[in-house]
């Protein structure tokens, strides 16, 4: 998605450890044109099949999520990580490892916001080494739901999430995927 990488090239910063900071449109201040054509854009891609639900995960998975739901016409869930008086047994759980935090969260989304049989298009805004992606896909799947694809939004492909995800039979789908972030500077898998 040309709008996008051009966006992470005037606005992202590189930070130690291979992350990427893209906190002015996307993981602190949101751009809600950007958020909206990439709503559209994991709308044209999984085009082919039918989505009743978007499962992210909080806090920057909600506006990815949120506007890709709205394109769709369907609900969104997000997967919590801070335990709540809310939350109880009826939750599904799983464990995701952050690779930003550096700490495992508890991930849990309660039973009445899945329904089993429903196709669930997971989103998230990054995928680094697949933790996040993977406990969202297993709560879905406890869930008796399946899951038709992962859209994302930024691909750090010199990870292994997306081997990981596909070596599990998943679709996944990056609107940008870097090749690189050697020496500050990023660089893109060519299309
Ligand atoms: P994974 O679970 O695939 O290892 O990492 C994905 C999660 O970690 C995403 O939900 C995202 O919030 C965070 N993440 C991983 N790498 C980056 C990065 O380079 N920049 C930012 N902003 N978040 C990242």
């Amino acid at each position: 998605m040309d709008l996008l990488k051009q966006k992470i090239i005037d606005e992202g910063q590189v930070l130690e450890g291979d992350i990427l900071k893209i906190d002015s449109f996307l993981n602190h201040q949101i751009d809600p044109e950007m958020s909206y054509a990439m709503g559209r854009e994991f709308v044209n891609i999984f085009s082919d099949v039918k989505v009743d639900k978007v499962l992210t995960i909080e806090a920057s998975g909600i506006a990815i999520g949120l506007v890709t739901a709205y394109e769709f016409g369907v609900k969104m869930v997000f997967a919590r990580k801070t335990k709540s008086l809310l939350l109880n047994d009826d939750s599904y759980t799983a464990d995701a490892y952050s690779y930003t935090k550096q700490v495992t969260n508890h991930i849990t989304v309660l039973k009445k916001f899945l329904t089993a049989g429903e196709n669930i298009l997971i989103v998230d805004d990054f995928l680094a080494n697949g933790s996040a992606a993977l406990a969202l896909c297993s709560i879905a799947e406890q869930a008796g739901c399946k899951v038709v694809g992962i859209g994302i939004a930024v691909e750090k492909a010199f990870q292994d999430g997306e081997e990981k995800l596909k070596a599990a039979g998943y679709r996944v789908e990056p609107l940008a995927r870097i090749k690189s972030l050697k020496g500050g500077r990023v660089t893109f898998v060519e299309d």
